[in-house]
């Protein structure tokens, strides 16, 4: 697709100077590669991550057969997280200004089930949401979505990984055949595959190129016997001294496992896993995010919401099997210009895994010698700085600002010693330099913010 114009699209011209109020001058790939066919009403399957710019993507496919005057839900958004939802709730949303009165509901679980209900009850053409939620919807008819023109599955691999296979079958079972059925997923492994096979009809199909220049990512594997592989990690810390890293593990209970070892070894690193709740792992990222974690031990599923951030080592304490999840997994080393480093091991049971990733890169991969890391036994890798959690956020009217100014202000801190600031619901987040976190929480545990007492602890 050579015209990447919005103006080259059969949409409309209200839409076209929409999207370039909000800046977007011309389409990403994913998007000039998709939208051609998608507005033809053909069913997609897009290989792209978030940065692809395949919420637009969707946002203007769906917008577009959109009947303002009809009030049934027309089209329906499934996406694996909350967060996620949010986010394509909110880009749909700057999308839909070029047609008026288009409401758009968002579903996700976690949120009580009564205002749901009132918003859904005046009609909403768009529904965007969670699996778990839209299925409770749909049984007690709260949601119907038999006159459904589009569905959207957002992340289908993640959603596949959470378990959701069966909830979302039961869902699209309930939709019209006729339907179109666009398909976003970061990966494409054979589940991926059976699903579109069924519930999608002669599908096109979008590869974008992978964001990351392979070039700047260092690759090397080190083969380990099995009773090798926590003195080769350990080693991998010792010899490349990064700032950050994360290590990949298959099971949760392995994660947990690493993450103590390392820290037994001096090694300051957290393990993110599906068994965390919401708030467990939000704090993790916020953590991982602002430098007071510089090691996460994570599992591919928990690893998701990690495409913020370039991280100085991956380190694969496992090879995956599929060699798309390991070229997805290093994509996070080596980001803006900086040298990424990718250290995998592996046992002789594994060469086939090897061997696949070569194939797919089609170039060789490095075998280098665990012999020839530097051990440093006085080698200790903690985090500069530490989290602390303050009651009252966004709800709340608390910004930065207010933070900052409270902080910097009565308590006495320099800016230059407090770190990123994080703002929820209910709660902020600010990382500060350890330095300082007991003079901060003296102050909070007397002082103000936005006039009220201000509740705040260290998060540990
Ligand atoms: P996504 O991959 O959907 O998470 O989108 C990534 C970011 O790119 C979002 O902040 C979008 O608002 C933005 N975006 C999407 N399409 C375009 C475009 N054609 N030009 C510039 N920015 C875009």
């Amino acid at each position: 697709m050579s015209n990447s114009a919005f103006s080259s699209l059969p949409i409309s011209p209200a839409q076209v100077k929409n999207l370039t109020s909000l800046g977007y001058k011309k389409m990403t790939p994913v998007q000039a590669q998709s939208l051609p066919h998608m507005l033809k009403g053909k069913d997609i399957i897009a290989q792209a991550k978030t940065g692809s710019g395949k919420t637009a993507a969707f946002g203007i496919g769906l917008l577009d057969k959109i009947n303002p005057r009809f009030f049934g839900t027309q089209a329906l958004v499934l996406c694996p997280t909350r967060e996620l939802a949010d986010q394509v709730g909110k880009e749909i949303r700057k999308l839909a200004r070029s047609v008026p009165n288009i409401k758009l509901v968002l579903l996700c679980g976690g949120k009580p089930f009564g205002p749901q209900v009132g918003s859904l009850e005046h009609g909403a053409h768009i529904v965007v949401g969670t699996p778990g939620r839209i299925q409770d919807h749909l049984k007690k008819r709260t949601l119907k979505v038999e006159q459904l023109n589009t569905l959207v599955l957002d992340e289908a691999d993640r959603m596949l990984d959470m378990g959701f296979s069966e909830v979302m079958s039961d869902i699209i079972k309930q939709t019209p055949k006729s339907r179109q059925t666009l398909l976003f997923s970061a990966t494409y492994p054979d589940e991926i595959k059976k699903m579109c096979r069924s519930i999608q009809r002669a599908p096109i199909t979008v590869t974008v190129e992978s964001e990351h220049e392979q070039s700047v990512i260092e690759q090397l594997f080190y083969q380990v016997k099995k009773h090798e592989r926590n003195n080769t990690l350990l080693a991998l810390f010792h010899h490349y001294q990064p700032r950050t890293a994360v290590v990949f593990c298959h099971t949760k209970a392995q994660c947990g496992e690493m993450a103590e070892f390392l820290r037994d070894n001096n090694i300051e690193s957290l393990a993110i896993h599906g068994d965390l709740d919401q708030r467990e792992r939000d704090q993790v990222l916020i953590r991982f995010a602002n430098n007071s974690c510089s090691v996460l031990v994570a599992t591919d599923v928990a690893a998701r919401g990690l495409d913020i951030k370039s991280i100085g080592m991956v380190i694969n304490y496992e090879l995956p099997r599929d060699p798309e999840i390991y070229v997805h997994r290093i994509g996070r080393t080596g980001r803006a210009g900086e040298k990424g480093l990718a250290m995998s091991l592996f046992t002789e049971h594994e060469q086939v895994r090897v061997n696949a990733i070569e194939d797919y890169q089609k170039k060789p991969c490095l075998i280098d010698s665990p012999a020839s890391l530097d051990h440093d036994s006085t080698y200790k890798l903690y985090p500069p700085m530490t989290t602390i959690q303050i009651d009252g956020g966004r709800k709340d009217k608390v910004r930065p600002g207010d933070l900052l100014g409270a902080l910097t202000g009565d308590a006495g801190l320099q800016g230059a010693q407090i770190g990123k600031i994080d703002i929820f619901d209910r709660s902020s987040y600010v990382a500060l330099e350890h330095s300082v976190v007991r003079q901060a929480l003296n102050y909070l545990a007397n002082g103000k913010v936005k006039g009220r007492p201000a509740k705040a602890r260290k998060v540990r």
